[in-house]
This record gives structure tokens, C-alpha cells and sequence, in this order.
């Protein structure tokens, strides 16, 4: 069946986003060092981040709110308020930075949105993601807007019944093998992949637990048009 909605994700499918979590956390990693030399600060960083996934959701204030829980914990909360202060501006810098897009984004979507409809599927937080989306320019071309909490076989399945997609004709585009690839395959959609430069641990699949079908992947999003042509 032809492809007649595509579904994009956001971040680092359409605009830069990991990339400026590794800069604040390298600055977050140098900050604590110089309290706490010999902690493992990543690692307790990534533990404490799944550990508040299931309280704060995604996105750039949970990011904020484990960095400073973690610098608390780390130092046994001796961390001047100074300290934290700095830490609550780099996730503050976080959500005002201009939307980066990527390169080819706005020519390939105005291109595919003459023959298909759009539609920007992405997790996090709300107001974040509705903002970034604002200073992107890239709305008008969206028909619709899904702000998920989880990317998984059921709320694609809930975000097709919603806007009364057939699944047949679908085509899910996005950086994450386990939230834009994995979960439409089972739903019976079909995904194209395009990796991003960076892959935050969490959304890593090992290969055999990836479809055998039913998804490909592309370098580039300007090999898009060509791509879904083909399907
Ligand atoms: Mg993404």
C-alpha cells in the first residue's frame, strides 16, 4: 500500500538534541569533579535519570532535576546553593536555545507535505516540545502534533485510532530503533531509520531483537522522497 501519513520524530530526527545533553553533562561532570574527583559521575547520572523516568517523564527539566539530585547525593549535599544555581541555568539555557535543524530537514518535509500528510510524533515534555517545535517554523507543515509520554506498540496504536490512520499505509521516521522503529513494526506500520551522530544509552536494541522487516534505513533525510517513492 502507498504511503499516505508520515510520522516524524523530533529530536535528532528533525533538530539537534542529544548532542547539547552530552556538552551540559561534560560541564556537569567537570563541576562535580572538583568536589567529588574520584566518583563515578556518568554512571550515577544515568542511574539516577531511570530511576526519575518513571516520575518525571523525558525530557530537559527531568535531565535538570536528576543533575541536581545527583550532585546532592554525590557530594553528601555539601554542594554550595551557587553550585546549583549553575546547574538549574544550564538546564534553563537547555530550553530557551534556538531549534537547530538538521541538515535537509525543511526542504525535504515542504516536498513531502505536497503528496502526503505529516505528522510529528515525539516523547518528552509538553511545553518543551510544543516550544521547540514554535521556533522551528516547521508547524504549518504538520497536520498534527502527538506529544507521547512512551513511544510503544500502544500508543501508536492509540495515535492511529485517534486520527483514523490505517497502519498499512504509514511510515514512521526517526533516529530511535527502540521508540521510532521497533514499536510501528509491531503495530503494523513500517519505519525508515536515520541514526543520529549520537545515542543516548536508553534507546539502544540489540540487533536481534530488531524486526526482520518492515523498516530500512537511510544515512540522510534528503533520501527520504526517494525512499518512500519505493515503498
Ligand atoms: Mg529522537
Amino acid at each position: 500500500m502507498a504511503v499516505r501519513v508520515v510520522g516524524f520524530d523530533g529530536d535528532d530526527t528533525l533538530w539537534h538534541s542529544e548532542t547539547r545533553f552530552h556538552v551540559t553533562q561534560g560541564e556537569f561532570r567537570d563541576l562535580l569533579k572538583r568536589h567529588v574527583p574520584d566518583a563515578d559521575i556518568d554512571a550515577r547520572l544515568a542511574e539516577m535519570e531511570m530511576a526519575n523516568l518513571s516520575i518525571y517523564g523525558y525530557g530537559v527539566k527531568s535531565f535538570t532535576l536528576s543533575m541536581l539530585e545527583t550532585a546532592i547525593e554525590l557530594t553528601g549535599a555539601r554542594i554550595p546553593a551557587s553550585d546549583l544555581e549553575v546547574i538549574l541555568g544550564w538546564g534553563k539555557r537547555m530550553l530557551m536555545q534556538p531549534t537547530e535543524l538538521l541538515p535537509g530537514v525543511e526542504e525535504t518535509l515542504r516536498l513531502l507535505a505536497t503528496g502526503h500528510d505529516l505528522v510529528l510524533i515525539t516523547k518528552g515534555d509538553l511545553f518543551d516540545q510544543e516550544s521547540k517545535l514554535a521556533r522551528s517554523g516547521l508547524g504549518d507543515l504538520f497536520l498534527g502534533v502527538e506529544i507521547l509520554s512512551e513511544k510503544n506498540t500502544d500508543t501508536y496504536r492509540g495515535v492511529f485510532r485517534r486520527r483514523g490512520i490505517d497502519p498499512a499505509g504509514f511510515v514512521m521516521v526517526g533516529n530511535s530503533l527502540r521508540s521510532d522503529v521497533v514499536p510501528v513494526v509491531a503495530a503494523g506500520g513500517r519505519a525508515v531509520h536515520i541514526p543520529y551522530e549520537v545515542t543516548w544509552e536508553h534507546e539502544r536494541v540489540p540487533e536481534d531483537q530488531l524486526p526482520t522487516d518492515g523498516w530500512l534505513r537511510i544515512e540522510r533525510i534528503a533520501e527520504l522522497p526517494e525512499v518512500l517513492e519505493s515503498l
